[in-house]
């Protein structure tokens, strides 16, 4: 399998030589050149799969560099029981992605049952693997730079650490994280995972990785390099899930599901759009956003307006809070009919700071052919949401779950079984779930009280030669 830059002017790659990068070389994001088929029959078979195995299956359509048993190693190793032990009391920690059933056809797919609670780990996880394994084939190394303000730098942390050949370095606002979440990503005391708190915002900290990834010179002496969501090996990992609900909710492959997914890069649900062209009967991919609505907003008018930070909020399920979605330019490639001229006058503008309106083209029919519908939620609405799921289902979800399953039930169907992705566990959120419900979140037992493990972090202004230099002295020189 080759992968394509949806701009049009980059060489076609394979997966390994992608797998440490970021952006294709002309700004763009690599697809496969065509999307496997899974046939029926072969759907049936794939049924009866523990995770671990249709992940390797599902892989394997999309990576020929690797070798099979190589794949299968890598998926074994991550999708384990072990590590995905946080699912609820009396749930089977080996199926990694139980499926909850609220009531006839409506359905949670547990996502965040990994080391930090949320569904990154499903990606990370095998992502830290697989650049263990390419790194040590080539002899190389790799030090990952990023800034986070919460979900997306505990799950890399958790992923890398230990792992050969690589060094994190993660930037985080300055007292501006929960003690839960400083608690999960400085108790770390793992050697190659460097944790640096900045006295400022989560804007300071990406501007400080966007200036040192822009010095070429420092990049590549140093080898820096990104996991973010826009890394293929993330949304192909995504894939599998989809998958594996359907298969949890569905009695034969001739039944159609929808999938509700709280969305904020466009990651997640990306997956499950690739699930849908590799002939996964999924009938609709519910989009559903909170206050920052960009995405709705496209997918219910046609326009795409990135906000400015000014107008991006702040809201109760911030792991959504985003300005622009970066992966949404893999799914207009294939909206526009993977025309990748017209993608690159779309992102022209984009990139521009500014808009682009698809009202007056034919590829707004398309939306539904795709079929994609959205919805957008408020706070009080997740308050809601939590309280009547709790109340009448007697299962706690988090504020992004349920931003989730409140755009679902506005588009549900009947007859149609609705899964929606559960993206974090209400753990990570206390606060909001006292406020709906007046009561703690459970916590997985072996999380209890890490608020007072020793921390290791850096605290450090927001100077980008302060960074740069904090780099170089534990990168240990030329090498
Ligand atoms: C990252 C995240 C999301 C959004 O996922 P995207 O892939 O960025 O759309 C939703 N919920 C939680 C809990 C997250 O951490």
């Amino acid at each position: 399998m080759r992968y394509l830059s949806t701009r049009g002017q980059a060489p076609a790659q394979a997966f390994c030589d992608i797998l440490l990068g970021g952006l294709a070389p002309d700004g763009g994001l690599y697809l496969p050149e065509t999307y496997p088929q899974v046939p029926r029959a072969e759907l049936d078979q794939w049924r009866r799969l523990s995770y671990a195995e249709l992940a390797c299956a599902i892989l394997a359509r999309l990576v020929d560099d690797i070798p099979a048993a190589d794949l299968k190693a890598l998926a074994d190793k991550t999708y384990t029981a072990s590590i995905f032990s946080h699912c609820r009391p009396g749930r089977d920690a080996t199926d990694i992605t139980p499926l909850t059933t609220l009531e006839p056809g409506l359905h949670l797919l547990e996502l965040s049952n990994g080391p930090t609670l949320a569904f990154k780990d499903m990606a990370m996880q095998l992502l830290g693997n697989l650049f263990e394994y390419v790194l040590a084939k080539r002899g190389q190394e790799i030090n990952i730079l990023g800034a986070t303000s919460g979900d997306t730098g505990s799950a890399a942390e958790y992923a890398m650490r230990g792992k050969r050949g690589v060094r994190v370095f993660m930037l985080s606002p300055h007292g501006r994280m929960s003690a839960f979440q400083r608690a999960q990503m400085y108790s770390l005391q793992d050697a190659n995972i460097f944790n640096i708190a900045v006295r400022g915002m989560f804007d300071d900290c990406q501007d400080i990785v966007k200036a040192v990834s822009n010095d070429a010179a420092f990049k590549a002496r140093y080898k820096i390099g990104a996991v973010n969501s826009i890394n293929w090996a993330r949304v192909a990992a995504q894939i599998v899930y989809y998958f594996k609900g359907y298969f949890a909710a569905t009695q034969g492959s001739d039944e159609q599901v929808s999938f509700a997914v709280p969305s904020g890069n466009f990651g997640n649900i990306c997956a499950g759009h690739i699930a849908r062209m590799m002939g996964l009967p999924i009938r609709r991919l519910i989009l559903a956003t909170n206050e920052n609505d960009v995405l709705d907003e496209f997918f219910r008018t046609g326009v795409y307006r990135p906000r400015t930070a000014q107008e991006t909020r702040v809201t109760s399920s911030p792991s959504m809070d985003i300005s622009k979605a970066s992966n949404f330019e893999r799914f207009v490639f294939d909206l526009v009919g993977r025309d990748a001229a017209v993608v690159r006058d779309l992102w022209a503008k984009v990139d521009a700071g500014g808009s682009f309106d698809l009202r007056a083209t034919p590829y707004l029919a398309r939306l539904e052919q795709f079929g994609f519908v959205s919805g957008s939620s408020s706070h009080a609405d997740r308050l809601a949401l939590i309280r009547t799921v709790w109340h009448k289902y007697g299962t706690m979800i988090d504020t992004h779950t349920a931003d989730g399953l409140k755009v679902a039930l506005e588009h549900r169907e009947a007859g149609v079984p609705t899964i929606v992705l559960e993206t974090a566990q209400p753990a990570k959120f206390a606060e909001t779930i006292r406020e709906a419900l007046g009561r703690e979140p459970r916590r997985p037992a072996d999380l209890e009280g890490i608020e007072v493990l020793p921390q290791r972090v850096q605290v450090m202004d927001a100077d980008v030669a302060a960074v740069k230099a904090f780099i170089a002295a534990r990168c240990g020189g030329d090498n």
